[in-house]
């Protein structure tokens, strides 16, 4: 790998069958979720069967985007060359209202403390649409 390539951000996630209709619908409509048709349980990452029933078929529900911070970590040390000039940035686990835990970045809001309100956001990292977290005001 040449130091061109080192430096040249990671390609957009790998979506398989099951993910590609959400990082899709990411950019189009906005932060949804698979709610299983049998149980009514939300899910996520997008799978095959649900976790909790084994039920095949899901509707995808617009998430509320809210939840609570279940941890985080703040990143030092990038782990790609591309992400060295953003750090540190902050990780977190979310504790979603729709009872499913999700992580991502850390985009806004001050320092994270255990249990704060969070709200999702979408924000674009190099053409991709990723999602992010900002801590809400108290
Ligand atoms: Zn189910």
């Amino acid at each position: 790998m040449s130091d061109t390539e080192a430096m040249r951000a990671p390609g957009p996630p790998e979506a398989d069958v099951e993910s590609a209709w959400w990082w899709e619908s990411l950019q189009r409509d906005g932060f949804l979720l698979p709610r299983c048709r049998s149980c009514k349980a939300f899910s996520f990452p997008p799978m095959p069967a649900c976790p909790r029933c084994g039920g095949s078929r899901f509707d995808r529900v617009a998430a509320s985007g809210r939840g609570r911070l279940y941890s985080w970590v703040v990143v030092h040390m990038a782990l790609h060359p591309a992400f060295q000039a953003e750090t540190p940035y902050t990780i977190v686990a979310v504790d979603l209202d729709e009872g499913v835990r999700i992580f991502g970045r850390l985009r806004e809001g001050g320092t994270p403390t255990d249990g704060a309100s969070v709200r999702a956001v979408t924000y674009d990292a190099n053409g991709v649409t990723l999602l992010g977290f900002e801590l809400e005001k108290a």
